[in-house]
């Protein structure tokens, strides 16, 4: 198949999953490795820039370019080579973990490494170096990654890994897409032997019980926590703790498609203050809160899945994530003053969710997780007050000497993240001049 141009369309309402930021791109979409370069080049011809899409599941701004060129690569998803006896996948970067999961399971692999959505593309989770519930015993996707291939403006297709061009590979794992645009990614899957999981559920009253819980869990590959943000008191941080085991022996059978999807936009008033608070009681108190048994790996890691387009749950305008992380003296001190300042704005976060990380170092010089508790919200848009609770959280996590999500974040001021991610300056030399975004362009430009 010969490479051609791809055409370059004009769409304005191209959004990020949090539904909050939206705007106008030049968007080509190659079908082949081949038509990357003319694609990117031809979307980047008015404004100069243009940057790659995935599967749009990052929430706010880092996956855009608004007014410029946005180089859709979801479509380019094959797998190019599976070696079955070692775990090794080299496969396009627009491949989703939807189409590893149903390659690699039957054959008893599984993703090193996983985010709570199966919707993402290996040129995601590279760029953004996602990290699951396993990141105490795995650390970062980037940890998994052999090699990868990058098509730069400047320099054409250049191949990389941890022992090849090891400094622009440290660039790109965590670099937000600004490196190159990935074409393929080799990576080294994890053995299971079976697609079940062995799964234990447990309620905590309070912060202390979640510290205590995750402290005993950590022979366990997979932890997280939901916690009521909602709760005060002597109940302050109770919620439901859930650790998971790939099972011993099973059937080797993967997730099936399909299931219910949200068609229209939800009211905007569908998940306020009181409905969240009844949710949240209902959950906490649920017989599942206390399970202990086997349970299919889909439900498992990506609940959300089950239900498309849940985004338009929040109503036309959207949502915010909030995710930030704190370092281990001052962990449960800060997620303490995190919860009492979410409770008392009235502010209600229907999937927060807590998780101590590991101390495995990543690969990449941007990474967002670092050894502590992270904190992950999702808050209904309601204008200033929603912004002027997430500028007090970020304050926290400043003084705590922790950091921000750009994946989650659509509003982080460039001062947060400077100070948060000192490497920025190195990415920034090492960005292909023709590619941008939006978060980056707030981030760098903003004085
Ligand atoms: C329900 C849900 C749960 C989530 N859970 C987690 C979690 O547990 N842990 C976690 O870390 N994240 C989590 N995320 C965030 C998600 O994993 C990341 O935002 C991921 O990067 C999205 O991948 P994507 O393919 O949708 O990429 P997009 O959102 O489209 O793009 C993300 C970034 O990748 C870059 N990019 C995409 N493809 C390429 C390419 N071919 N070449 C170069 N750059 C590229 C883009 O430029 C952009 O900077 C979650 C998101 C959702 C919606």
């Amino acid at each position: 198949m010969t490479a051609g141009t791809p055409t370059v369309l004009d769409d304005d309402g191209v959004r990020a999953w949090g539904r909050v930021h939206r705007g106008r791109h030049r968007v080509a979409a190659p079908a082949w490795p081949g038509e990357v370069e003319a694609a990117a080049r031809a979307s980047a011809a008015l404004s100069g820039n243009t940057l790659a899409r995935g599967l749009g599941r990052s929430y706010g701004d880092s996956g855009l370019n608004v007014g410029g060129g946005l180089v859709a690569m979801a479509g380019i998803d094959r797998a190019i080579a599976f070696d079955r006896a070692n775990g090794i996948l080299r496969a396009d970067a627009g491949m989703p973990l939807d189409a590893v999961l149903r390659l690699a399971v039957p054959a008893g692999w599984f993703p090193p490494v996983t985010p709570g959505t199966k919707f993402v593309t290996l040129g995601g989770a590279v760029a953004n170096d996602v990290h699951g519930k396993n990141h105490h015993v795995a650390g970062c996707f980037g940890r998994h990654v052999r090699r990868l291939a990058l098509w730069r403006s400047d320099r054409g297709v250049v191949e990389c890994g941890p022992d090849v061009e090891a400094e622009l590979f440290r660039a790109t794992v965590g670099g937000l897409g600004l490196t190159g645009i990935l074409l393929w990614v080799e990576v080294a899957l994890a053995p299971i032997a079976s697609a079940t999981m062995t799964v234990e559920n447990q309620r905590f009253e309070d912060l202390d019980g979640f510290f205590r819980l995750s402290e005993a869990a950590a022979d366990w590959p997979y932890t997280v926590a939901w916690v009521d943000t909602l709760a005060t008191g002597a109940n302050l941080g109770r919620g439901v703790f859930s650790r998971g085991r790939h099972a011993a022996a099973g059937p080797l059978t993967p997730h099936r498609a399909g299931g219910p999807s949200v068609p229209l936009d939800a009211p905007g008033f569908l998940l306020n203050r009181w409905t969240v608070g009844a949710f949240n009681r209902l959950y906490h108190a649920r017989p599942g809160a206390r399970f202990r048994g086997e349970q299919p790996y889909d439900p498992f890691f990506y609940p959300l899945d089950r239900i498309g387009h849940w985004n338009r749950l929040y109503g036309p305008r959207g949502f915010y994530q909030w995710q930030g992380v704190v370092p281990p003296p001052v962990a449960r001190d800060a997620v303490r003053d995190l919860l009492v300042r979410i409770a008392r704005s009235g502010e209600a976060s229907f999937l927060a969710v807590l998780k101590d990380f590991g101390d495995l170092p990543s690969p990449g010089a941007m990474s967002f997780p670092m050894a502590g508790t992270t904190l992950a919200l999702d808050f209904p848009n309601r204008g200033g007050r929603t912004l002027a609770l997430m500028a007090e959280l970020d304050r926290v996590v400043a003084e705590a000497g922790g950091r921000l999500y750009p994946a989650k974040d659509g509003r982080m001021p460039a001062a947060a993240f400077r100070r948060g991610y000192p490497a920025w300056r190195d990415l920034e030399q090492r960005r292909d001049p023709m590619l941008q975004s939006s978060f980056w362009r707030r981030v760098s430009q903003e004085e």
